[in-house]
């Protein structure tokens, strides 16, 4: 029995080719090496769709407290004894102050995630053709302090990848040389 690498069915031991999609089926490392490589750039896609997402939610809250701050700033207008002012006014004008401090963070945090969306392409590129690129990546502390402090659920795929290559090492070695001979037979 053959066991495809892509979807898990059981072929024939004869056959090179998966009966049922049509994946080619080499031997066990090189589905080994497939695998990997696909479910790492499974979760780094899944990581950039969480940094894509906040990049786009976070930017639409900060609007939504700069229109809060204005409904608020028209408010106080309303109040005619100036008694209740005296004490109403700070408040408003504290809580207006904490919209626009809301909006000003968001804002920032969405931006910071849609660049990091962004500069995520090229490590998605190179899972297939340069893995120690993603390997670099993985490995690096700062990526997950990155992802703790901006992204909580990019953060979840950061950890899966990072303990993915520390636990795979040897296979991870095994893809780069791989990938390093087939680029270099090419020069
Ligand atoms: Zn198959």
């Amino acid at each position: 029995m053959k066991t495809c690498w892509k979807c898990n069915r059981d072929n024939d031991d004869s056959v090179c080719y998966c009966a049922f999609c049509g994946a080619e089926l080499k031997n066990d490392a090189h589905a080994e090496e497939q695998r990997f490589l696909d479910n790492c750039h499974r979760f780094l896609r899944y990581e950039r769709l969480a940094y894509r997402i906040t990049g786009i939610v976070f930017p639409i809250l900060a609007l939504l407290y700069v229109l809060l701050a204005f409904v608020y700033a028209g408010y106080p207008e309303q109040v005619d004894e100036e008694m209740i002012g005296l004490v109403l006014i700070p408040i408003f004008v504290y809580i207006i102050f904490m919209f626009v401090v809301y909006a000003v963070l968001f804002l920032g945090a969405g931006l910071v995630n849609l660049i990091a969306s962004f500069k995520m392409t090229n490590t998605l590129n190179s899972v297939y053709t340069d893995l120690s690129v993603v390997q670099r990546r993985n490995g690096s502390a700062k990526r997950i302090v990155f992802a703790a402090f901006f992204n909580s659920i990019a953060l979840v795929f950061v950890i899966i990848n990072f303990v993915r290559f520390k636990s795979n090492k040897q296979l991870v070695e095994r893809i780069i040389a791989k990938q390093k001979g087939t680029f270099n037979s090419f020069n």
